[in-house]
């Protein structure tokens, strides 16, 4: 099982020894160590807006954030490859078979097509369920607790990369 917290602790160690919040920064949203123009090395990251020290809502309901760049003070350990997990993220897939149909006329056919009531549930993780009927499911609510995708990207780095334009 990959220890999501360890990495998540080493991140927010990271942004801290950079002067960011670790709090402040929403999960899922990029951060992107890269350069500005005249080459100095920055780090772009979204972060949570506080009024009097707290989060509000901005016109959108959304927790009100905005895109960040600040000096890179410590890189980002590239090295550190005992970071890399496989994170849960849960796929259904479910069988279809299809037939030619009857003659629709000027030598066209429609397809058709239906649902086997086969299912194949696989996780990043590794777990497959393989095919079988849906009925045949290992409890699923149990499945989707198990190999729980949230919280969803947790952090993701991307060096070097162009920064993100949206928020
Ligand atoms: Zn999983």
């Amino acid at each position: 099982m990959p220890d999501i917290t360890a990495r998540r602790e080493h991140v927010a160690a990271w942004l801290t020894a950079n002067g960011i919040a670790p709090d402040d920064v929403p999960l899922g949203r990029p951060i992107t160590e890269t350069t500005r123009e005249d080459g100095t090395p920055v780090i772009q990251h979204t972060a949570f807006l506080r009024e009097d020290g707290k989060l509000y809502a901005d016109s959108t309901g959304d927790v009100a954030a905005e895109r960040r760049e600040v000096d890179l003070v410590v890189p980002w350990d590239t090295d550190a490859d005992t970071l890399w997990t496989t994170e849960h993220r849960v796929t259904l897939l479910q069988q279809i078979e299809t037939r030619p149909g009857d003659d629709a006329g000027a030598g066209q056919r429609w397809m058709e097509a239906r649902n086997t009531g086969r299912v194949l549930v696989a996780c990043n993780c590794g777990y497959t369920s393989g095919w079988v009927r849906r009925s045949d499911l290992p409890d699923a609510a149990a499945v989707y607790a198990e190999h729980s995708t949230s919280p969803p990207d947790v952090l993701t780095i991307h060096a070097g990369q162009s920064p993100d334009p949206t928020i």
